[in-house]
């Protein structure tokens, strides 16, 4: 049974300019293993610590911009922007997000994701390497808790888990 996605399904191709949006905003399609071999060279040479705060500060921004956005554009609420965000990220080839928890009031989130692009595209690791997911969703969770978020990746494919798990606190 096929079913039906509600980011590529809405994707506007301009062939003239050469972009693609949705709702106005940009994307690029992009193999994982070109994100992971920039990561790779960057651990490399400033180790895997200052590399994955430097992937979490791109995610970051993404997931703090994107979720503002859409929050706009569909008018959602925090619940559902969460729920949004995290059906978008198995839309675009991320991963199968599933929201384990959401207590608003009490400042927690906790997201699995099950098949992880970037621990497929990485391979065995001694540590997380999903930095882009964990930054993404600490940019969003910054937006419905306000103030600062400690974002961590306590499961990882790459480290053999059976899954990704990340935990972020208000
Ligand atoms: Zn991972």
């Amino acid at each position: 049974m096929s079913q039906g996605n509600s980011i590529l399904d809405n994707v506007q191709w301009d062939a003239d300019s050469g972009t693609i949006t949705f709702k106005d905003v940009r994307y690029m399609l992009i193999r994982p293993d070109t994100v992971v071999d920039f990561q790779k060279a960057v651990e490399a040479e400033v180790g895997p610590e200052k590399c994955a705060e430097m992937m979490m500060a791109g995610g970051y921004t993404g997931g703090s911009r994107s979720s503002k956005r859409y929050k706009e554009v569909f008018n959602y609420t925090d619940e559902e922007i969460v729920a949004f965000m995290c059906k978008m990220g198995g839309e675009i080839g991320w991963g199968k997000f599933n929201v384990i928890k959401l207590d608003v009031p009490g400042k927690e989130f906790v997201v699995e994701v099950e098949n992880s692009a970037f621990a497929a595209a990485y391979g065995e690791a001694d540590w997380g390497v999903c930095h882009m997911i964990r930054g993404v969703m600490a940019g969003m969770a910054v937006g419905i808790f306000g103030g600062d978020v400690v974002s961590s990746e306590t499961s990882c494919r790459s480290k053999g888990d059976d899954r990704c798990r990340f935990e972020i606190k208000g």
